[in-house]
């Protein structure tokens, strides 16, 4: 029998500078968890040491994003799995699949397990799509690891998340478990769409009159973090055409470029605006 094949859990590279906004969730999971993973002694009893979060929110919207910054600032490993991922059509593979994943966190712990799209993995009993048996089984290997025992040593945290929460099982969520819920959800206003605008424009050079409020509000009032990666990707791909036409017609030669060559201007950033705007027919 194939069983899925893990990544073994590393310290993952998101600096905090990579994200824009989202301050009160970073203080709130650091607040969390940075206490039992830096001092796991303090913390005699096992259950204080073991923190199960969820977060829940529409896709795209920084979960991920947010979690592995987390395990950055704090040099953790981090392993991350998708539930559908893990699901495998073989009786008792999928819990097999569930127990690996803990199996291999225990060995690099301290270590957070980003479990996402727990709601596949873990469906609400009953709920559509639900064939029983198979996901019952699986539920109770994810439980039983849930509240397995911490060694005196390390402290364990284990996030979830989901886009539905109410389609999971929802013992999974009492206390002990993931009982720490919290919402992410997309950007509203201009100025936290400008500081995520800012954050995914940091690695680019941006020309002198490009304004990222105006950028930010052009765009639709509520934007996810992937809407707003949208604007910059296709920003940043007109600048590649821009350069390749300079490149062309000869005004640079290929041995000047670097990095710093590709220039977001006003108009490179409203071709990424106007993917946003209803076409005009
Ligand atoms: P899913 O539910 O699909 O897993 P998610 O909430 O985990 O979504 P992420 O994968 O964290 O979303 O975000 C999608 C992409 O959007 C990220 O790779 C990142 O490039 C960008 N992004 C989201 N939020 C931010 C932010 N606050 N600052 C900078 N980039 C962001």
């Amino acid at each position: 029998l194939q069983s899925h094949h893990l990544d073994s859990p590393k310290i993952p590279k998101v600096h905090w500078e990579d994200i824009g906004g989202l301050d009160k969730l970073k203080t709130e999971l650091l607040k969390t968890i940075e206490f039992p993973i830096k001092y796991p002694h303090l913390f005699k009893n096992s259950s204080l040491k073991r923190s199960g979060i969820l977060l829940y929110g529409p896709p795209g919207c920084g979960k991920t994003l947010v979690a592995k910054a987390v395990s950055t600032e704090l040099n953790v490993s981090f392993m991350s799995v998708k539930g559908p991922e893990l699901l495998n059509m073989y009786i008792g593979q999928s819990e097999e699949n569930v127990r690996k994943v803990f199996e291999s966190a225990r060995a690099s712990s301290p270590c957070i397990v980003f479990l996402d799209e727990l709601d596949a993995l873990a469906p609400r009993r009953g709920a559509a799509g639900d064939s029983g048996g198979a996901s019952d089984r699986v539920v109770s290997q994810l439980l039983a690891e849930l509240d397995g025992v911490t060694s005196e040593e390390v402290a364990r945290v284990i996030m979830g998340a989901t886009n539905r929460p109410d389609l999971l099982e929802q013992s999974l969520l009492r206390p002990g478990r993931l009982d720490k819920l919290v919402y992410v959800g997309p950007y509203c206003g201009v100025e936290e769409k400008t500081r995520v605008l800012k954050a995914l424009c940091r690695s680019y050079n941006l020309r002198g009159e490009v304004s990222l409020p105006d950028v930010a509000a052009a765009l639709p009032a509520s934007c996810t973090g992937a809407d707003l990666l949208h604007v910059v990707s296709t920003a940043r791909a007109a600048a590649v055409r821009a350069l390749v036409r300079k490149l062309d017609s000869g005004l640079v030669k290929e041995s000047e470029l670097s990095p710093d060559s590709i220039v977001l201007g006003v108009s490179e950033l409203w071709e990424g605006v106007d993917t946003f705007r209803p076409s005009v027919t």
